[in-house]
């Protein structure tokens, strides 16, 4: 043990620190009271509306449309129309105005930062080094490809699609729009995206972004609404679906389109094991397991939600971990120093809350930071479950917040077979020393990315997707271009 450890043993971390508190300011972001549906570069009005609010507050935002069976349709039609200049436009011109984009959003990245954390209750220090400059920088990497399509894919004839309806989920609304948008412009597609209900602002003011780019309207059409709507997207003419939400609801679509020849790709839950050998940089280590479950509330697909530790270390790691969670802080998502903001919904703490209790009643072991949580608004204490089987639900299911389950192995073969456990296979995290043993457990995990000493690592020329029930399909990276395409060697049967 160090000499620090032996203090920090003494006196365990000072959790009653105050800071003074240090807010972003929201002066930068202009609210409209009411936001209708962007459909061929115009606002169209939709006959019923919705309110958005803050989770950090419940304070209410602004009023959203409810787009219906016909708005979408319009949506649709404007897409259709558009379709035709857009996919014949030349490659370096469609890159012009992907990277006017990419530029705006840098630009505007502070306006869009603060909005995002106050609609989603994300802390604004993710939001702004993470969120939006990933969402700029798939704009920029996929404007790159806009006139190579021919040499991405040699010996292969590519062609655009025609209209992709994408429906995007409420964890990161602007890069998860990035993620769509960005390649299928690129491939030379027009665009219909449905952004979630509870966090539809930033969508919207990415419309501001496409009129100040000039994008041509009908290129990306933008409408808001529930699950209502983007059951009429998924029931309309489009040519292809991109969907990233549950895997409940990948399915229904799944279901739903079989035999219509529109082409799918899911994005869909997770419940990834993040893998700790013994002969790993512990304090390193411990990092990147705060990382990878406490990190956007641990609302992310790709969470660390299981903790796999090797028996001989589990002691120090579970101890180092609870003391580096009892200096997280938990509050105003809008404040800089906060580390875990709020709860998306209401709806979404409820189904944290059930499943905690599930794990308590189980059996597990719980430790919480200690942290006093604001009164108004969604919150959940970052919390971890020790003593978990492996037949628990909090081991098997996705809680999709801040909620990690330690469980321990001896082997690596055993760490294999308990991480591939679950009906999951989106991603994984591996901690050692040893090369061979990362290409090793590689090999042998089923996910469909793994990342090896660090966590939650994210880059516009990387794909990204799942195995099994984590959909199919892949995101990111010259892979996702390839679902926005067809080939004519495909038309013609070679
Ligand atoms: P959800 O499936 O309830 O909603 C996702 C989107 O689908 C929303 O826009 C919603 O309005 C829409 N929707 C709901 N019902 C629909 C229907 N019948 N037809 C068409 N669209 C419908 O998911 P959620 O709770 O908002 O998001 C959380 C889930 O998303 C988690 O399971 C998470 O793992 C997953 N997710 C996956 C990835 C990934 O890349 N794999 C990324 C982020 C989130």
């Amino acid at each position: 043990m160090t000499e620090v450890e032996k203090r920090q043993d003494r006196s365990p971390v000072p959790t009653g620190w105050t800071y003074a508190p240090a807010p972003e300011s929201t002066d930068v972001v202009k609210l409209r009271e009411r936001y209708g549906l962007y459909i061929g570069g115009e606002w169209l009005t939709a006959k019923e509306h919705f309110t958005t609010i803050s989770p950090r507050d419940e304070s209410p935002l602004a009023e959203v449309g409810q787009a219906s069976v016909a708005d979408v349709e319009s949506a649709v039609a404007a897409a259709r129309e558009a379709f035709e200049s857009w996919s014949t436009l030349a490659g370096s011109e469609r890159a012009k105005y992907m990277f006017r984009i990419a530029r705006i959003l840098a630009e505007r990245s502070r306006e869009f930062a603060v909005l995002e954390s106050l609609n989603g209750g994300k802390p604004i220090k993710e939001s702004r080094d993470v969120d939006l400059p990933l969402a700029a920088a798939h704009f920029f990497y996929y404007a790159g490809w806009a006139d190579k399509l021919e040499y991405a894919f040699p010996n292969r004839r590519p062609r655009p699609l025609g209209v992709a309806g994408q429906i995007i989920p409420w964890n990161f609304p602007l890069l998860m729009l990035s993620w769509k948008i960005a390649p299928a412009l690129a491939a030379g597609n027009t665009v219909v995206l449905k952004p979630a209900e509870t966090t539809p602002l930033t969508a919207l003011l990415f419309c501001d972004v496409l009129r100040q780019a000039e994008l041509p309207a009908g290129v990306v059409n933008i409408v808001t609404g529930d699950g209502r709507t983007g059951a009429a997207l998924v029931d309309s003419g489009v040519d292809k679906i991109a969907f990233t939400g549950s895997t409940e609801v990948g399915k229904a679509i799944q279901r739903h389109i079989a035999g219509t020849g529109k082409r799918l790709t899911l994005e869909l839950g997770g419940k990834a094991a993040n893998i700790v050998f013994d002969d790993c940089a512990i304090d390193q280590t411990i990092e990147g397991i705060v990382n990878g479950i406490y990190f956007n509330q641990g609302h992310v697909c790709c969470a660390g939600s299981r903790l796999l530790v090797q028996e001989s270390i589990y002691e120090p790691v579970v101890d180092k971990l609870k003391r580096r969670m009892a200096t997280l802080r938990v509050g105003d998502p809008l404040d800089k120093n906060t580390d875990v903001g709020a709860i998306n919904s209401k709806v979404q703490l409820e189904r944290i809350e059930e499943l905690v209790e599930a794990g308590k009643n189980e059996g597990a072991e719980l430790f919480q930071t200690p942290c006093q949580l604001p009164e108004k608004g969604y919150w959940f204490a970052p919390t971890v479950f020790t003593n978990v089987a492996q037949s628990y639900r909090i081991a098997q299911e996705e809680i999709f917040g801040p909620v990690l389950s330690v469980l321990t192995f001896r082997t690596p073969e055993e760490a294999v077979e308990k991480a591939n456990n679950t009906p999951y296979g989106l991603s994984a995290g591996v901690w050692t020393e040893k090369g061979s043993r990362i290409l090793w457990m590689a090999e042998r995990l089923r996910a469909g990315v793994i990342w090896a000493n660090t966590f939650n690592r994210f880059d516009p020329a990387s794909p990204f997707g799942g195995y099994k029930e984590s959909g199919f399909g892949r995101e990111g990276g010259l892979h996702g271009l390839e679902p926005y395409l067809a080939f004519d060697t495909e038309t013609f049967g070679g």
